[in-house]
C-alpha cells in the first residue's frame, strides 16, 4: 500500500515535470513562429515600401515625357531644349538605368539616361512594344526580364507607356529599362539568415527577381505551382510551405505592391529561426529527463531502503525473541505466542496445556563436566524437546536457565502427561553420562498444567499451575511428571 502510494506520488511529480516543460516549450515555439513571422511582414512592408515609391517615381518620369509630347509647340522646339522637356523629371528616379521613346516602328525618337542608343536602336520585336501596340489601355507595363542590348545584355525588366495619337491610334512606347541588379540592391543589406529568400512576382506567375540572385529561376513561370497561386490571389498574407526548388520548409510573407500587377514575398527558413528553440528545446528536455530519472531513481532506493529496514526491523524481533542457544523462542517470545493460545482457548472453549521442563542435578553437571559441556547438553534437550511435539502450533521455548517451556494448544491433561512422558523418556534414553546424578545419567523433570479457561481468566494461572506441578515433581525425587490440573470452564 505504501509502496504503491510512493509509485503514485513519484510518478505524479515525474508528470508534472513532464507537463511543466513541454507547456514551458511549446509557448516558446508559439512565441518564436510569430516573431519569424512578424519579423518577415515588418521586412515586406518595409521593402514594399522603399520598392513602391521607386517604381511610382518611375512611372512619373514615363508619364513626365508623354506629357511633354503631348506639348503643343514641341515640333517647333531645338532639339536641346525637346531633350529637356521630355527629360527633365528622369534624374529622380534612382533605380532608372535608360528610358527610350520609340514610334510606332519601334525607331529611336529620344533617349536619356547614362547609355545613349545607337540610331539602328529597334524595340519593334520588344515584348512590351507588341503589348502597347495591340491593346490601348495597358496603362503601366511590367515586362519579363530580358537582356538589354543597352547595356550588354544586362538581365533588366521595362517599365513602359504607350504613345497614342490624338485620335488613338498606336504612336509609339515610352520605356524605361530597370536593370535588375539595381532591384536586388535594395534586398542586400537584409538580414534574411543563410536560406531566406525575397521573390518579386508579376500578377501572372512570372518570377521577375530573386535575393539571393539566381539566374536559372528568373524569368520562369511559377504561376503554375499551387504555393504560388495562392500567394497571387490574396492582397497579402503568411504561408508556412516547403519549397519544391530546394526542399527547405519557410515562412512566407506576401504582398501585393499598390497600384502595381507585382507581388513581393519575404521567406525565412523555419530551420533557421528555430534553431535557438531547438536547442533550448534539447537541453530542457535532457534536464526534464535527467530530472524524471532522478524521481524515479530516488524512489526505487527510496524503496530499496525501506524494505532493507523492514527486512532488518523484522529479523531483529525475531532475535529479540530467540535464545541464542538453543535457537528456540525465549521467554519473551513464548510468553507471547501462549497469551495469543490462551485467548484462542477461551474463544473456542477447547484445553490448553503447558509443560515445564528442567534439568535435573545440573549445577552439579556444570560443576563436573564444565559449563561447555552443560551448552551442549541444553541444545540436545531442546532438540529432544521439537522432537516430541508433533502438532503445528506446539510450541517449545528456552523459559530459562536449565528450564524449557512447551505449549500444546486443543490438548487436554492426559494428552499433556503423555508428551510429558515421551519427553522424559527420550531423553533418559539419550544416556548422557551425569555422575553427579543419583540416575547416573541427564534426566529431567517435567510440570504439566492443563486447563480449558472460562471467559476473563488469566494465562498467569497456568503458569503457576505448571510450576506448582513441577516442584512437585522435582520433591517427588527429579526424572517425574507430575500434573496439576487447574480450572475448567462448564
Ligand atoms: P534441580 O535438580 O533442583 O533443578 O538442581 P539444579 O542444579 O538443576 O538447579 P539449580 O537451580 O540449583 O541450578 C541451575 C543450574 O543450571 C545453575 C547453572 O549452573 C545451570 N545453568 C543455568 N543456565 C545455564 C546455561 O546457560 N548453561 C549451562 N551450562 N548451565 C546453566
Ligand atoms: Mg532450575
Ligand atoms: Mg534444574
Amino acid at each position: 500500500m505504501t509502496k504503491l502510494r510512493l509509485n503514485l506520488i513519484a510518478g505524479l511529480i515525474a508528470l508534472g515535470i513532464l507537463a511543466i516543460s513541454a507547456h514551458t516549450l511549446r509557448n516558446d515555439y508559439l512565441d518564436t513562429w510569430q516573431e519569424a513571422e512578424n519579423s518577415s511582414r515588418n521586412l515586406l512592408t518595409a521593402i514594399a515600401r522603399d520598392l513602391g515609391s521607386d517604381l511610382d517615381l518611375l512611372d512619373l518620369s514615363l508619364k513626365g515625357v508623354i506629357e511633354g509630347l503631348r506639348y503643343i509647340g514641341f515640333q517647333r522646339l531645338p532639339p536641346d531644349l525637346q531633350h529637356r522637356v521630355l527629360f527633365d523629371r528622369v534624374a529622380t528616379a534612382s533605380l532608372m538605368g535608360s528610358l527610350v521613346v520609340v514610334n510606332e516602328a519601334g525607331e529611336l525618337i529620344a533617349d536619356a539616361g547614362p547609355v545613349i542608343a545607337p540610331r539602328s536602336f529597334n524595340l519593334a520585336d520588344n515584348e512590351s512594344f507588341v503589348v502597347h501596340k495591340a491593346n490601348s489601355y495597358i496603362g503601366l507595363y511590367v515586362s519579363r526580364p530580358f537582356k538589354d542590348p543597352l547595356r550588354n545584355g544586362e538581365l533588366s525588366l521595362g517599365l513602359s507607356r504607350r504613345l497614342s495619337y490624338s485620335d488613338g491610334r498606336f504612336a509609339g512606347v515610352v520605356m524605361g529599362f530597370l536593370p535588375l541588379h539595381t532591384v536586388n540592391q535594395l534586398f542586400n543589406d537584409l538580414r534574411l539568415g543563410k536560406h531566406g529568400t525575397i521573390n518579386l512576382f508579376r500578377g501572372d506567375g512570372i518570377l521577375l527577381t530573386r535575393h539571393p540572385f539566381d539566374t536559372s529561376q528568373i524569368n520562369q513561370n511559377l504561376g503554375t505551382s499551387l504555393q504560388v497561386q495562392r500567394l497571387l490571389h490574396a492582397p497579402n498574407g503568411t504561408l508556412d510551405s516547403v519549397s519544391p526548388i530546394d526542399q527547405v520548409r519557410r515562412i512566407i510573407s506576401f504582398q501585393r505592391l499598390d497600384d502595381q500587377p507585382l507581388v513581393l514575398t519575404v521567406a525565412l527558413s523555419v530551420d533557421e529561426f528555430l534553431a535557438a528553440w531547438r536547442v533550448k528545446a534539447i537541453v530542457m528536455s535532457l534536464m526534464t529527463g535527467i530530472l524524471c530519472f532522478a524521481v524515479v531513481g530516488l524512489t526505487v532506493l527510496f524503496q530499496r531502503e525501506l524494505k532493507r529496514r523492514t527486512k532488518a526491523e523484522t529479523k531483529l524481533r525475531r532475535l529479540a525473541r530467540t535464545d541464542d542457544l538453543t535457537g528456540l523462542l525465549n521467554r519473551r517470545g513464548f510468553r507471547e505466542i501462549f497469551e495469543r493460545e490462551w485467548r484462542q482457548a477461551i474463544r473456542s472453549g477447547s484445553s490448553i496445556s503447558l509443560l515445564y521442563i528442567d534439568a535435573d542435578y545440573f549445577k552439579s553437571f556444570n560443576d563436573r563436566y564444565g559449563h561447555g559441556k552443560g551448552d551442549d547438553v541444553l541444545r540436545t534437550i531442546a532438540h529432544m524437546l521439537n522432537a516430541n511435539i508433533q502438532r503445528p502450533r506446539d510450541v517449545s521455548a528456552r523459559h530459562g536457565g536449565e528450564e524449557f517451556a512447551i505449549v500444546l494448544p486443543e490438548t487436554d491433561a492426559s494428552g499433556a502427561r503423555m508428551v510429558a512422558e515421551n519427553i522424559r523418556q527420550a531423553i533418559m534414553a539419550l544416556g548422557i553420562a551425569h555422575e553427579g546424578s543419583p540416575y547416573h545419567i541427564v534426566t529431567v523433570s517435567i510440570g504439566v498444567a492443563s486447563a480449558r479457561p472460562p471467559r476473563g481468566s488469566m494465562a498467569a494461572i497456568l503458569f503457576e499451575a505448571a510450576d506448582t506441578a513441577l516442584y512437585k515433581a522435582k520433591a517427588a525425587g527429579r526424572n517425574n511428571v507430575c500434573g496439576f490440573e487447574t480450572v475448567t470452564s462448564g
